[in-house]
């Protein structure tokens, strides 16, 4: 945005059902009654301001990805927009990991010259009896990527504000490095 560097737009991508939308709300602050700091700007755009090491950030998280063919605009419009992106996956899905590393792909054609800040996010970590994807192959597809890993539940709100918090020190990292 023109007002300075405060403003980070972060979208999550991924296979549908590995949470995005649940990851969402919970940034919303749909579940903490205390809170009512979100705006929702659209169904699917949320607008969120949090302090993050001593210094305010307002992420707009746009969680508008599908995954159907019909909907190739909305994702061509979605790998360009974003100055973060959070890829999504299932750690009880393989294939939604797989999905990931197509995604990764997509993007880095996409916005071949740019170092974008991206965090590589295995969602569900409290199904541990379902878990198909261990925490080092997380891990080391992480650094394939180039990126940040983390494992998030969303259902148990594990993890998730250090998911956010994550993603804005990814993008001031590579601010203050211009
Ligand atoms: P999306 O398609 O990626 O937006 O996925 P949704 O957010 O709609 O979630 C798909 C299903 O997974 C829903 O039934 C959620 O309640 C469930 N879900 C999402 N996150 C978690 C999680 O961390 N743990 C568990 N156990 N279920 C989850
Ligand atoms: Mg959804």
């Amino acid at each position: 945005s023109e007002s300075g560097s405060t403003y980070y737009r972060v979208v999550m991508i991924g296979e549908h059902g590995v949470g995005k939308s649940t990851l969402a709300n919970i940034f919303a602050g749909v579940h903490d009654s205390m809170d009512s700091d979100c705006d929702v700007l659209a169904e699917d755009t949320y607008e969120r301001t949090l302090m993050v090491d001593g210094e305010s950030a307002t992420i707009i998280l746009l969680d508008m990805w599908e995954n159907k063919s019909e909907d190739e605009w909305i994702q061509d419009n979605c790998m360009q927009v974003g100055d973060a992106y959070l890829i999504v996956y299932s750690i009880t899905d393989r294939a939604s990991f797989e999905k990931a590393s197509e995604l990764r792909i997509q993007l880095r054609r996409a916005r071949q010259m740019e170092d974008i800040p991206i965090i590589l996010v295995g969602n569900k970590s409290d199904l541990v009896r379902c878990r198909e994807v261990s925490v080092s192959e997380g891990r080391a597809c992480a650094v394939v990527f180039d990126c940040k890993f983390i494992e998030t539940s969303a259902a148990v709100q594990h993890n998730v504000r250090e998911l956010f918090e994550g993603i804005v020190r990814q993008v001031r990292l590579r601010r203050d490095s211009k």
